[in-house]
């Protein structure tokens, strides 16, 4: 469905991602993995047309993407819920699930509140008044609202406790059930790997690893360094 090829771009002068390739197939949950600042946010927001890409080719569906503008890339079918889940502070969770749909006309809103029961209590209290986890669920079904075919999570488990991480890794794998297609960066490499069908491992802006979330889970070089076990 996905399909990155020689992927480069970067920031001024400096070269962030160094010519990647990834691929993500209908149905699956593919992971990036690796330390802070490898260069997987910038890969997302290349995808999303956030940050040109300076050399290569990302294709969606058989077409080409690559430096699509943002809302071009939301009505393609690809749809990012940011790192530090971003709603909008002073509006209600109605009015933040209602942007969602803004680029492309998609879910409606009663869906996202029978999926989100905590939204529907929470419905007309100010985004910024929520929890973290709270807003991360309203982050999610903001995302959902497009009814994207590729939902990107960047860091969905930041800045959470251990309990909302667990709330939050549920609700990606029941949207995955649902047959959504994801693509997750996370520092919470277990947690990650867990959810993902398959992994890409990412060290100072290459691939260096990929291979599916069990085998990842179990390799020797990201137990040592990013398992901690
Ligand atoms: P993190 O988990 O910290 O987000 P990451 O793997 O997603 O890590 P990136 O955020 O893609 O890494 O960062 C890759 C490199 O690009 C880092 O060296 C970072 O300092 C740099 N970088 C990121 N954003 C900017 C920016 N807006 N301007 C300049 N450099 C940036």
């Amino acid at each position: 469905m996905l399909e990155i090829r020689g992927l480069r771009t970067g920031y001024g002068a400096i070269e962030v991602v160094h010519g990647i390739d990834l691929d993500v197939n209908e149905g699956e949950c593919v992971a990036l993995i690796g330390a802070n600042g490898a260069g997987k946010s910038s890969t997302l927001k290349t995808i999303c047309g956030l940050l040109p890409a300076r050399d290569g080719q990302i294709r969606f569906d058989g077409h080409d993407i690559t430096n699509r503008k943002g809302h071009a890339i939301v009505q393609a079918g690809i749809t990012m819920c940011p790192e530090g889940r971003q709603v909008f502070p002073g509006m209600s969770v109605m009015q933040n699930l209602r942007l969602g749909a803004y680029a492309r006309k998609g879910a409606d809103i009663e869906e996202m509140l029978d999926m989100f029961p905590i939204l529907r209590e929470r419905a007309g209290q100010a985004a910024g008044t929520l929890s973290g986890g709270e807003q991360e669920m309203l982050a999610i079904a903001r995302a959902l609202m497009s009814r994207p075919r590729l939902c990107i999570f960047d860091e969905p488990s930041l800045g959470l406790a251990p309990k909302i991480v667990a709330e939050v890794a549920q609700t990606i794998a029941r949207i995955k059930a649902m047959g959504m297609t994801i693509l997750l960066v996370e520092q919470n490499s277990l947690m990650a790997l867990r959810l993902a069908d398959r992994a890409y491992l990412f060290e100072a802006g290459e691939i260096v690893l990929e291979g599916t979330g069990t085998e990842l889970q179990t390799h020797p070089e990201v137990v040592k360094a990013y398992l901690g076990h």
